[in-house]
């Protein structure tokens, strides 16, 4: 097979995986959820026209010579309605929020006023019509569409579903995601430390990868190189909406894991990519039969105990023992086979696994940003395959400068812990010296600076 282009790749999966279903969940829990239908404004916003200031509601007209003596008819506070209207040479005391008062067209906050004896202001300066005045249905109109199927529930929007009174919302699906590390080198968390073996980080890592698009994965622990071990633990994993195999991909006569794939029924869309750090990369897709779909309804039901079992994995993981918890809903898997070098593994899964998950859960903007940057040294490339070299970003007055987090070998996880982002060296790049504009994918979508970034 070809070695395919990163973007070709990124089509592929990204033509195969849908949206997922839906479902109801209370607005509490509904943060970084993705809205599965439009929402309509129920009611006119603000109610009636209301003040936007702590002052006098007055005419407008009262007011072309200043300053204006007028006298007080009433206090208007928020949520009182007023009693009397405004007539010529009269105004309302009104605070922020309050309706405005029949007569009145305008208002005048405190700070343009001064109090008089008799309950008179003295209005200092002369206003237009409409001055600090809301308009009633100004901020939403009742039965207008105020949020779009898509929108990705932010805490401003968990604003306006509050004040539409949307305490149940329909989102789309979290897909579920198995996370399965393979190998004999491997040695789990609560395992001695033997300096002879690797410290399985990738379960890890993908795991706070995944945790980080707001999907809570089931690790299933590590199988070794064996057959039938994996066989086991891959049929367990493929029961789960995305199954993510880190390791054993590879050509070497131990990578099992897409042989066994195939053998469970899984078709390859692809298994080579021309990217640096990640080869090897496999994609491929179960199309489960009615048998299975049914027993992973079944399952489905069964999610609390689930949760409970993936707590107890977590509380009590004893080297490679493994949970045995079955999950899935849809008839369709999805299986990412990531490379086990670490760095690898976690650049395929910004590539390819984080577009397909945010895909499922029914975002309309898969990638992450990118920025422009300036190359703060010269980058030596080879022909051939794109390559995501881990940067940090410094801000001065020309824009971004991106610098390499250092030695970038694929098993060197702090070039990742270190990145601000992944500059992308294009795959025909003969080489980047100093000073060139580079595109950065920003690592984290709320990436925190020093300062404001403004000044006054
Ligand atoms: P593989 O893709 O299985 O050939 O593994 C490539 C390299 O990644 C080897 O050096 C492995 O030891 C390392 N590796 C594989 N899986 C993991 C893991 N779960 N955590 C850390 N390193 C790993
Ligand atoms: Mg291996």
């Amino acid at each position: 097979m070809e070695y395919l282009p990163v973007t070709n790749a990124q089509k592929s999966i990204l033509d195969t995986v849908p949206t997922l279903g839906v479902e109801t969940v209370k607005l509490e829990d509904s943060l970084a959820r993705v809205l599965a239908e439009d929402v309509h404004a129920n009611r006119d916003l603000p109610p009636y026209d209301v003040s936007a200031m702590d002052g006098y509601a007055v005419r407008s007209e009262d007011l072309v010579r200043v300053p204006a003596h007028l006298a007080i008819i009433e206090d208007i506070k928020a949520g009182d309605m007023p009693s009397k209207a405004v007539k010529a040479g009269q105004c309302a005391r009104i605070m922020t929020g309050a309706p405005v008062p029949q007569g009145a067209d305008a208002v005048i906050r405190v700070e343009d006023t001064l109090a008089l004896p008799e309950n008179k202001a003295q209005i200092n300066r002369a206003v237009k019509p409409g001055n600090d005045i809301r308009l009633r249905g100004e901020g939403m109109r009742n039965g207008e569409v105020v949020l779009r199927v898509g929108t990705e529930i932010t805490p401003g929007v968990t604003g306006v579903l509050a004040t539409v009174k949307c305490a149940q919302v329909r989102v789309y699906r979290r897909p579920r995601v198995a996370i399965l590390s393979t190998g004999n080198e491997l040695e789990g968390m609560d395992d001695p430390v033997d300096p002879d073996k690797i410290p399985n980080s990738n379960s890890y890592a993908l795991m706070a990868q995944v945790q980080a698009l707001g999907i809570e994965p089931d690790l299933l622990g590590i199988a070794r190189d064996d057959p039938a071990e994996l066989e086991e633990y891959l049929q367990r994993g493929l029961r789960f909406d995305v199954l993510l195999v880190s390791g054993g991909s590879s050509v070497g006569v131990h990578d099992y894991v897409r042989p066994i794939l195939e053998t469970l029924g899984v078709r390859m869309k692809f298994w080579r990519v021309a990217m640096k750090p990640g080869h090897p990369v496999a994609f491929g897709v179960l199309q489960r039969n009615h048998d299975v779909t049914s027993k992973a309804v079944e399952a489905d039901e069964v999610q609390g105990a689930r949760r409970a079992a993936t707590q107890a994995y977590l509380e009590n993981r004893q080297g490679s023992e493994h949970r045995a918890t079955q999950q899935c809903a849809g008839s369709t898997a999805f299986v990412f086979g990531l490379p086990g070098n670490p760095v690898s593994s976690m650049v395929c899964f910004e590539e390819f696994v984080a577009p397909a998950l945010r895909r499922m859960m029914g975002h309309a903007r898969l990638f992450r940003r990118t920025i422009a940057a300036r190359l703060t040294h010269d980058i030596k490339h080879q022909p051939g395959r794109t390559e995501f070299v881990r940067v940090t970003l410094a801000k001065d007055e020309r824009g971004y400068a991106a610098t390499s987090t250092g030695a970038q070998g694929s098993g060197m996880l702090l070039s990742m812990a270190r990145a601000d982002g992944l500059m992308v060296v294009p795959a025909e790049s003969t080489g980047l010296v100093a000073g060139e504009q580079v595109t950065v994918q920003l690592l984290d979508g709320t990436v925190f600076q020093d300062d404001a970034g403004f000044k006054e």
